[in-house]
């Protein structure tokens, strides 16, 4: 498989789907909450009854402006929207609200690791409803609170060239939503919808080859198993002599395979025409420029400042800005610092707090420690009164603790009740060493005779005696003199 990998090359353009955050539909009044029973977010408009008109969510507009400006797009000043026709029972009007010919945002890009993804167009358009085929075994249902959610749709030039790369645009794409707040960004839950156009050509060739779709890719990992798949085959196909047709593949997380669906020969044709029901959408200079000015600081920027601001390392910063929570908690803590020692939080955050969230499978705004909390136990740490150690047991405490205002959250409060201030009279810990050294003569001797790797070993009884809480630069001061 190597050597055919070096014969033939990927081409991949991804169609994303996002829903967008507004508080209502698209072009209707219509509530966008997702709890709601079924079929009780709707109204004529959205239920396509004959004599009611569609009027533009302002709020959709600027969405997607946020992200056309974030990704560099041409943001056009006058775009319209057009009739998309099919039929489907979750379509009732029959027709999909959509932009064809003059799509708001194009010719954009979106920046990977040192390679710019090119970004063909963003356009809006509505959702449509939810048919449900698995709740009854003799019907389908139809869900219509959906129908007419805004949506928008970002286009990919054929720019990426590996399964990695499709994963990576992804989530940069997610982290992209995220941060501009227009789009929740889960893809399980449907929020960010993807289908993967592929093709295979031989390495170095400049024509591309016939590409095929893959649809139903509901998780990161899909994406990137499906195309590794994909690529697969239809290598497969060409070596054995045959040719890609040009197709719609379905994707069975299942067998990670892909299977055809429907070929284009018998696609829609949607007869596309101009929506007759709205006005043009004009943007003038003013509203982009509002726009641009109030969009909030993207990962990148906050990267780069966090490595100038906290000293951080290009890791910690890229980790850390990842999501946009996660950085501003990082802030907070640091905000609580008595010293210079935003590297410890980060330390602390990417290790123990990260954990936390991974074990419990919890993002950090459901992550119930005081960012107050973590600074006053890097305090702790930095200002000697407890070990390393000793913190990770403070830390085992706090986490007990589900309500962040209830003191004994507080390491201060732990470490007090529970004695566990680190001990740095040198009298008492001198006390200790003497103990150690009196019950093990033979180490002692054997350390005395030249051994004196074993300091590790008196190190270690003369910690655990003192239960993690002497001070350890004194406890190999004692122990060096006592010994020597
Ligand atoms: P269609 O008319 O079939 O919808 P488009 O030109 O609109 O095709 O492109 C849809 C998506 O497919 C875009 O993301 C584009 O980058 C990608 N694409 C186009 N041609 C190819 C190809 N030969 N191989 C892989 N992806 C392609
Ligand atoms: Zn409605
Ligand atoms: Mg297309």
């Amino acid at each position: 498989m190597n050597s055919l990998n070096d014969k033939y090359e990927p081409v991949i353009g991804l169609e994303v789907h996002a829903q967008m955050k507004t508080a209502s539909k698209a072009f209707c009044k219509c509530s966008t909450n997702f709890h709601a029973p079924p079929n009780t977010n709707v109204c004529p408009v959205c239920l396509g009854h004959p004599g009611t008109l569609p009027v533009l969510n302002k709020n959709l507009v600027e969405y997607i402006m946020r992200l056309g400006i974030a990704t560099e797009c041409d943001v056009r000043e006058r775009s319209i929207f057009a009739r998309k026709n099919y039929f489907y029972p979750d379509l009732p009007k029959g027709y999909q609200i959509s932009q064809y010919d003059q799509p708001i945002c194009s010719g954009g890009h979106i920046e990977l690791a040192g390679r710019k993804i090119g970004i063909t167009r963003i356009h809006m358009e509505e959702d449509s409803g939810k048919s449900i085929h698995d709740l009854a075994s003799d019907e389908s249902l139809v869900d219509l609170n959906r129908c007419g959610v805004a949506l928008i749709e970002i286009v990919s030039e054929p720019d990426i060239t590996t399964p990695q790369e499709a994963y990576d645009y992804l989530m940069k794409l997610k982290q992209l939503v995220v941060y501009l707040d227009i789009c929740d960004g889960n893809m399980e839950e449907g929020s960010l919808r993807c289908d993967a156009n592929v093709s295979v050509k031989l390495k170095g060739t400049g024509k591309l080859g016939t590409k095929c779709e893959v649809k139903n890719l509901n998780s990161f990992r899909n994406v990137y198993d499906a195309l590794e798949y994909e690529i697969g085959r239809q290598i497969g196909m060409i070596e054995s002599g045959n040719s890609v047709i040009h197709q719609t593949m379905t994707f069975d997380a299942r067998t990670k395979k892909t299977s055809p669906m429907r070929s284009k020969e018998e696609a829609h044709d949607y007869r596309y025409f101009p929506e007759p029901d709205l006005v043009t959408v004009y943007v003038d200079e003013k509203w982009k420029e509002k726009t641009r000015s109030m969009l909030p600081e993207l990962p990148q920027m906050k990267a780069e400042r966090f490595k100038k601001i906290y000293a951080l390392p290009d890791y910690d910063a890229d980790v850390l800005t990842q999501d946009r929570e996660l950085a501003d908690y990082f802030e907070s803590v640091c905000k609580h610092l008595k010293g210079n020692n935003s590297k410890s939080a980060s330390n602390w955050i990417m290790t123990e707090v990260m954990r936390v969230l991974n074990d419990e499978k919890i993002g950090i705004a459901d992550y119930w420690i005081d960012p107050v909390n973590i600074a006053s136990l890097i305090n702790l740490i930095a200002d000697g009164r407890i070990s390393n150690n000793i913190a990770k047991e403070v830390y085992t405490n706090m986490l007990l603790v589900k309500d962040p205002s209830n003191k004994q959250q507080n390491p201060e409060v732990i470490v007090n009740e529970k004695g566990l201030l680190q001990v740095t009279d040198s009298s008492e810990i001198e006390k200790i060493v003497r103990k150690v050294i009196e019950d093990n003569p033979n180490e002692a001797a054997r350390y005395k005779g030249g051994e004196t790797k074993l300091l590790g070993f008196f190190v270690g009884k003369v910690m655990k005696e003192s239960k993690g809480k002497a001070n350890p630069k004194t406890v190999n001061e004692l122990l060096i003199s006592n010994l020597g």
